[in-house]
């Protein structure tokens, strides 16, 4: 195990303006949920990812409208752009053309080499990164049946590599994803130790935003953890806000990032007098809109609330009917119940 601070050095590619691997901050990802050749609602889900501080947004293209699409969608967002192909290399040429600067495909589904090396040398002369992103649940047929589930991905992954590297192409980014945390940590350890290249981290297929955040937070934890993975997706069944919000959570944890307001929030007990539940998912629902790095805390009782919160910058007390306010552990003043999210609140921007 490396422990944090330790990340597994890997050769830095760039996906647009966003540098992965190579010591670069961890980088958040999502995917849209929208049908891409809808233009103007793909524009809309981008930006509103844009301002929860998704660093690069990936489009389904199923079909070559989808592929056209990218174009006009390009010119109304500011963060890069990955086409995710299947099957079709004509739909991995024509999203390059219309300017992706990332793709992310499984050379093996693409079939006969001439058009694997058609994409390859397509997104070399644009110096775009493909991703090769390898699933549990779609391994070639021809797999090694002798070999456990993390083995075959592994395997499934350093062909495809060999593949792009035979021709020349080192702009390579990796995942190994799988529903199940062991298989998907197992596969990830093992490819970490064989190749250069960066890897894109996750747990498929993860669930509704219930399990799938906690699912998602163990798997890429433990391997954030032990200093593997350079970009992240969390998949959710859910908006994809959500997986950005998520992604951050798990960074801020690890202290791997800093992004918008950390929330500390006491469980609550006997000794609380006031609905700390409401209030701390009321200020929770406030601070999504706001990006300071600043540590706030809702505490229930003024007898251990600010000891117990003794980090935090500012935060509130609660007590009978009010609350005292607090600033990195002091109490500051004391406020009226119905005031406290107010002035909570007012004490925040003003920081
Ligand atoms: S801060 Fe007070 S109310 Fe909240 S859990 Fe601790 S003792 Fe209980």
């Amino acid at each position: 195990m490396k422990g944090l601070g330790l990340r597994r050095s890997s050769k830095q590619i760039r996906i647009g303006n966003v540098a992965i691997g190579g010591g670069a901050p961890i980088a958040v990802q999502s995917m849209t949920k929208t049908d891409t050749r809808d233009i103007k609602a793909t524009i809309k889900q981008i930006k509103g990812l844009e301002d929860c501080g998704c660093e690069i947004i990936r489009v389904a293209v199923p079909d070559m409208q989808a592929a056209e699409a990218i174009s006009a969608i390009k010119k109304g967002i500011r963060i890069p752009l990955i086409a995710d192909i299947h099957f079709d290399y004509r739909l991995a040429l024509e999203s390059l053309k219309a300017g992706a600067d990332g793709l992310r495909l499984n050379p093996g589904n693409i079939g006969e080499p001439e058009k694997v090396t058609a994409v390859v040398k397509a997104a070399k002369e644009r110096n775009v990164p493909i991703r090769i992103g390898v699933n549990a649940g779609s391994l070639p047929k021809t797999a090694n049946p002798k070999l456990s589930i993390p083995q075959k991905m592994v395997e499934a992954a350093l062909q495809q590599i060999k593949l792009l590297e035979s021709l020349d192409f080192d702009l390579i980014k990796v995942s190994l994803k799988a529903f199940d945390v062991p298989t998907t940590i197992e596969a990830y350890r093992e490819v970490a130790e064989k190749i250069p290249y960066p890897l894109h981290i996750g747990i498929t297929e993860a669930g509704t935003p219930r399990r799938g955040v906690i699912r998602s937070a163990v798997g890429i934890g433990i391997l954030l953890w032990e200093g593997i993975g350079d970009t992240i997706r969390v998949s959710l069944t859910a908006p994809p806000d959500k997986e950005v919000t998520a992604a951050y959570e798990i960074l801020k944890s690890l202290n791997l990032r800093e992004r918008g307001v950390t929330l500390v929030s006491c469980p609550t007990c006997g000794r609380a007098e006031v609905d700390i539940v409401a209030l701390a998912n009321a200020v929770e629902k406030e601070l999504e809109k706001l990006n300071k790095p600043l540590k706030v805390a809702v505490m229930g009782c003024v007898v251990n609330g600010p000891g117990e919160a003794r980090d935090a910058d500012i935060g509130v007390a609660c007590g009978k009917g009010k609350a005292v306010l607090f600033k990195k552990g002091k109490k500051v003043r004391t406020i009226e119940e119905k005031d406290i999210l107010k002035v909570l609140m007012r004490e925040i921007e003003r920081w």
